[in-house]
């Protein structure tokens, strides 16, 4: 995004203005009304009250009452943007930052990234004049580094709590902190003494105002679909909690009669049966995640093929986080006349996003969630049964604007055993990055922060050690200066900020900085069913013999090289991504992923130039490179075993190398026990594995390994 001389950044299709085909001040009485409509529109002056009258307050209301949209506006109108401060609304999705934000926008009537904006990692739409700021939970961590006072904000609202994410869950703590931290701040003029004795804030956040700034009282705002708010209030000392009444319509649910084997072609089936037998009304679809919902996408597109031309047809839209997001925005508009909408979604429709006009809703009962294991220090990302409390959300979805129905892909006795809610995701996560964040912030302490859930000792050291030996932290697991505090800046897993910093040292920046941003994207390359020999023929001349980084980084540059030829040949920037997309199609190559580790690259090059670490290339030889990869991810080493299997060195685990990889045909001639020490890195990057049943780590996808020499 290009931004003008004010720092306003410039929308080519600014949704205020072009969204729909409606004449504009139609458009703008339609969402008048819908506003006015909304369960939260008839309580907004008890709601602005309650926030005047508690600096901590919980609002819990049901998916779709408004709060995500309507509150922030509320506060806006009233007062809480004076002198310039802003009201900053946290998500744990993407997604849900941007589609929301663009959605405000036009409530607000005006452009995005003026008034409202969304800020999210390699994507930021804010100016100076943003006064609601839709932004990640991550991304607010991030923000508490450099201003660790959050001085820019009024208000801050935690949305989505009942998510638990990891970082929200870390925001929680902090924000709790910040809070008491900028009370004191605006009792420092008056009573001086006494802010001494009880200058004891609880995490020991170092937190310094900034300069010449008065600052006001932080207002914290927890906001959660889940119905239970004793969790949070407890968590605030008590804290007032208030619940928004929802609107919820009756919905029959159905269970199968059988298991189902195959849950995809379950849902197909139900697809088609609530086609040809329901009333009108839109589906929902749960998928888990990119490749399912393509795959299904296509599916169903083959399948309406052989529909009775007369009938109502399908118009499918898919929605998930990698999705772009003018696409994303695509579930939001009515299906045109003759159709029936479609929408297959990630657990983002759960309850971050509320999609209008949905009757019917499939549930497989399903979610692709994080796991930990702390045995080997191995995540994952699997496909997990939801609990009952997902399974409750999930059925909500069909009753919204009328009775619905939920076809639940599972018998109801399975129903029974799913655990009422989900486990918090610090209690299954690598907590590296969040060791490192904290440290960064001046949490010194990790075992004795006030997490509302703790994770265990044995997690907290776990990650403490793999800083350590990632040289992150000292002796005594103080954060290192330089490295330790160059990663925190780094909005990376830290694997990778090492990886960049050693590669600065090694003058391969330029390669390492192109692997990071290709290895931060998903599936890379297709392989259609139909031409595999073709898309295997194709990669060939990409493919380096030493392993995937180094065929990322060939494809990174063959397609830097057919850009620039493109554009020195004179063409115009449209014409050249053109030219891109075609080479991509004849390389097999998936251009929306590459277009997408081009803006990360750009976004990290950004980063790493601002730090001040040296950028070079190592042109062809590609030696310095491979030992970098070596200092950095040697905590995902494995070694060749005499019956040709691998070892995991950390975990001492069995692992493989999955099909996609190019050392998994490739039969490498060094022999460990030859007299050469062969290691293969492995890229365990968060979509890449997962444990069979007997325990052994196959890869799924997105897997990279590198051979390296010992
Ligand atoms: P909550 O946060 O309470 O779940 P929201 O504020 O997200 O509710 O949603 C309120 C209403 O705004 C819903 O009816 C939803 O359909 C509508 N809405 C939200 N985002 C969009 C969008 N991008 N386009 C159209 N309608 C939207
Ligand atoms: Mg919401």
């Amino acid at each position: 995004v290009s931004k003008n001389s004010e720092g306003t950044p410039k929308w080519k299709n600014n949704p205020a203005h072009s969204n729909g085909n409606r004449p504009q001040n139609i458009r703008r009485q339609i969402i008048a009304q819908q506003r006015k409509s909304l369960p939260i529109a008839s309580v907004e002056k008890r709601l602005l009250d309650e926030v005047r009258k508690h600096d901590i307050l919980i609002i819990v209301g049901e998916t779709g009452s408004g709060k995500t949209t309507q509150l922030p506006q509320f506060l806006c109108n009233g007062g809480f943007c004076r002198d310039g401060k802003v009201i900053g609304i946290t998500q744990p999705r993407r997604v849900a930052a941007v589609t929301v934000a663009k959605r405000v926008a036009e409530e607000c009537d005006v452009e995005l990234g003026q008034k409202v904006g969304y800020s999210i990692r390699f994507d930021d739409t804010t100016s100076a004049s943003t006064r609601i700021k839709y932004l990640t939970d991550g991304l607010l961590l991030r923000e508490a580094l450099l201003d660790p006072l959050l001085s820019r904000y009024s208000v801050v609202i935690v949305d989505e709590a009942h998510e638990r994410t990891v970082h929200t869950d870390v925001l929680l703590g902090l924000l709790k902190d910040v809070q008491k931290a900028r009370s004191l701040e605006g009792r420092k003029d008056t009573n001086s003494v006494a802010l001494k004795e009880e200058n004891n804030v609880q995490n020991h956040v170092s937190l310094k105002p900034c300069q010449g700034s008065k600052l006001s009282p932080l207002k914290l705002i927890i906001m959660s679909a889940s119905l239970d708010a004793r969790g949070f209030s407890e968590y605030f000392g008590g804290a007032r909690a208030v619940h928004i009444q929802g609107r919820q319509y009756p919905v029959d649910i159905l269970y199968t009669h059988h298991a189902e084997p195959d849950y995809v072609d379950a849902a197909l089936i139900t697809i088609f049966q609530i086609h040809m037998d329901e009333g009108p009304g839109d589906i929902l679809v749960f998928l888990t995640g990119q490749e399912e919902i393509e795959s299904v996408e296509k599916l169903i597109q083959e399948r309406v093929q052989k529909l009775p031309k007369s009938s109502q047809t399908l118009k499918v839209v898919p929605i998930f986080s990698s999705l772009p997001s003018e696409k994303q925005m695509l579930v939001f508009q009515t299906a045109p006349p003759g159709f029936r909408k479609v929408i297959l979604a990630t657990n983002i429709a759960e309850t971050s996003v509320t999609i209008p006009g949905i009757k019917y809703v499939i549930d497989p009962g399903l979610v692709k969630a994080r796991s930990y294991n702390h045995r080997t220090g191995m995540e994952s990302l699997i496909i997990t049964p939801i609990s009952k409390a997902q399974a409750l959300q999930r059925s909500g979805r069909a009753g919204r604007e009328g009775p619905g129905k939920c076809f639940r892909l599972y018998q109801e006795s399975e129903f029974a055993k799913l655990a009422d809610a989900t486990t918090p995701e610090i209690k299954r996560c690598n907590l590296s990055n969040v060791i490192l964040q904290l440290k960064a912030l001046g949490v010194d302490d990790i075992i004795g922060f006030d997490f509302m859930e703790k994770p265990s000792r044995t997690a907290i050291a776990n990650s403490l050690e793999q800083l350590f030996l990632l040289g992150a932290l000292t002796d005594d697991y103080k954060l290192s200066d330089p490295v330790g505090s160059q990663m925190a800046r780094l909005p990376l897993d830290p694997i990778y900020s090492k990886a960049l910093i050693v590669a600065s040292e090694f003058k391969c920046l330029e390669e390492m900085l192109i692997a990071v941003s290709m290895l931060s994207v998903e599936s890379m390359f297709y392989t259609p069913r139909d031409k595999m020999q073709e898309a295997r023929d194709a990669r060939k001349c990409f493919t380096s013999v030493d392993g995937d980084h180094l065929t990322l980084v060939s494809v990174y540059r063959a397609s830097a090289e057919c850009l620039e030829k493109s554009r020195l040949a004179g063409s115009k920037e449209k014409k050249a991504e053109k030219t891109l997309n075609k080479w991509c199609r004849d390389n097999f190559i998936n251009s929306r992923s590459l277009k997408h580790a081009r803006d990360i690259h750009c976004q990290i090059r950004g980063h790493v130039e601002q730090m001040g670490l040296h950028i070079s290339s190592c042109g062809d030889d590609m030696l310095q490179f491979r030992r970098c990869l070596a200092a950095s991810f040697f905590l995902n080493a494995a070694l060749k075993q005499h019956d040709g299997s691998y070892r995991a060195l950390a975990s001492s685990q069995t692992v493989q190398i999955h099909p996609s990889s190019v050392l998994f045909r490739a039969k490498p001639e060094y022999e460990p026990w030859q007299g050469n020490r062969w290691l293969i890195l492995l890229q365990m990057s968060l979509l890449s594995f997962g444990e069979d049943q007997n325990g052994v780590i196959g890869y799924r996808s997105n897997f990279r390994a590198e051979f390296l020499a010992g």
